[in-house]
């Protein structure tokens, strides 16, 4: 084998979300055998949904030159420039933000829009200092945490656990043990939170914008799930973005992954950094997610589907599955849910669980039921003891019903028998 660089070490070797995405494209690539994918971040095919992106692709097809610009030409690394124009007029007359186009910038997905966001501010500095992403509240999204090209990159504060009722917990940031110091190059969030379902609460977010305004640092707010598009969220957040704030999007949770087409809303010195990277990296960014969307950002058709079709699915979705954790655990278990606001997954724990995560992960697999251990979520706290970090698991509930209720019984019996035989 050949010697690979400080940076094939660190992005060759393999990683929790590389396994991650290679489990479920097998059992997408599986299909209808009987393996429950309650692992991955797949959004649900939302048949009114499926029918607009299928609309949307006979209209272009149909229209002459429409198709051949979409597929035939490389556009600028920043994004077409109608599109974000559509996007900064959305944002303006909606939420009333300063937006131009100025200030949006499109990536090959949030994935990439972060990785790039990350590496170019947090790393080894160029007089060798060695900066961090803080991260207020773990757990936090397994895909930035094999993400840094140059050493350690996030520094992570544990949450304080809020019981609510026999089976429901929910994080909240822990502002006591919150501190800015020197290394930290920015405060990353996702809101909705994934794996959790968390919305941080106005409040938590505008103390976190103002800590970062205070440090002259950006405020990073991963909105993949949130508003005004997709819209997975399901309690009272208002959006927020300010010249202090980074804020990521993603037409992904729409229902367009694979068009791999992410959004960065900042003050206009950040979107030149990111063209210039994207351009450096990949040239340019797919045309396609941009066209198929255009048109409903500019008629704000968009927020209509977001707020009366994408909403409410995951909202049901949530709920029903809920109800069928109430059924299926035995409720003289110490299991709890986090409370569920918003994003595709239920946050399971499991207090005093007799195995770790990866072991309970290791026994569904061996059923053909797929989660992802908690373990994964809790990187950048210090390694001191703190069983909480290995007594959860994220629950996908963007499968159909069935699919999540036969892999959440096997789940019970499973946790039961844990429990059981310690
Ligand atoms: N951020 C969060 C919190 C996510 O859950 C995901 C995908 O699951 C992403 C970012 C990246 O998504 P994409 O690269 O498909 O836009």
């Amino acid at each position: 084998t050949w010697e690979l660089s400080n940076f094939g070490q660190h992005l060759c070797g393999g990683s929790g979300i590389g396994e991650l995405m290679d489990d479920l494209g097998d059992a997408l690539a599986r299909g209808g055998d009987r393996i429950c994918m309650l692992g991955g971040g797949q959004p649900s095919h939302i048949p009114a949904m499926d029918a607009i992106w299928k609309r949307r692709i006979q209209e272009m097809a149909s229209t002459d030159g429409v198709l051949e610009q979409v597929l035939g030409d490389y556009e600028p690394p920043s994004g077409n420039l109608a599109f974000r124009q559509a996007v900064a007029d959305l944002f303006s007359q909606q939420f009333g933000w300063p937006t131009t186009t100025d200030n949006i910038g499109v990536s090959a997905g949030g994935q990439t829009a972060l990785f790039l966001l990350f590496n170019s501010l947090a790393g080894q500095m160029p007089d060798g200092r060695q900066k961090k992403i803080l991260l207020p509240l773990v757990p936090e999204y397994i895909g930035y945490a094999s993400q840094s090209v140059g050493g350690e990159m996030f520094c992570a504060v544990k949450p304080r656990i809020e019981l609510t009722g026999d089976h429901e917990f929910k994080y909240r940031v822990d502002f006591d043990r919150l501190t800015v110091t020197d290394d930290v190059a920015a405060i990353c969030v996702s809101r909705p939170t994934n794996p959790t379902g968390n919305v941080l609460t106005d409040d938590e977010i505008s103390r976190l914008a103002s800590l970062a305004e205070q440090h002259e640092i950006p405020l990073i707010i991963d909105n993949a799930y949130g508003a005004p598009f997709p819209g997975a969220i399901f309690t009272e957040a208002t959006p927020i973005w300010n010249e202090h704030i980074i804020l990521t999007l993603s037409l992904s949770k729409l229902g367009l992954p694979a068009t791999r087409t992410g959004i960065v809303v900042a003050r206009d010195e950040v979107i030149r950094s990111m063209s210039s990277m994207m351009s450096i990296v990949g040239l340019a960014n797919t045309n396609i997610g941009q066209a198929i969307t255009r048109p409903l950002i500019q008629s704000g058709e968009i927020l209509k589907l977001s707020q009366e079709v994408i909403q409410p699915f995951y909202r049901e979705k949530s709920l029903r599955t809920q109800q069928v954790v109430a059924e299926v655990f035995d409720d003289a278990l110490p299991y709890r849910v986090h409370r569920s606001e918003g994003a595709f997954f239920l946050w399971m724990w499991f207090e005093g669980l007799p195995i770790t995560s990866r072991e309970l992960y290791q026994r569904l697999k061996a059923r053909d039921v797929l989660v992802v251990p908690g373990s994964y979520f809790f990187f950048g706290v210090d390694e001191s003891p703190w069983p909480h970090r290995d007594e959860c698991i994220r629950v996908s509930f963007t499968m159909p019903d069935e699919v999540v209720a036969d892999g959440l019984k096997i789940i019970a019996e499973e946790v039961a028998r844990a429990y059981a035989t310690a």
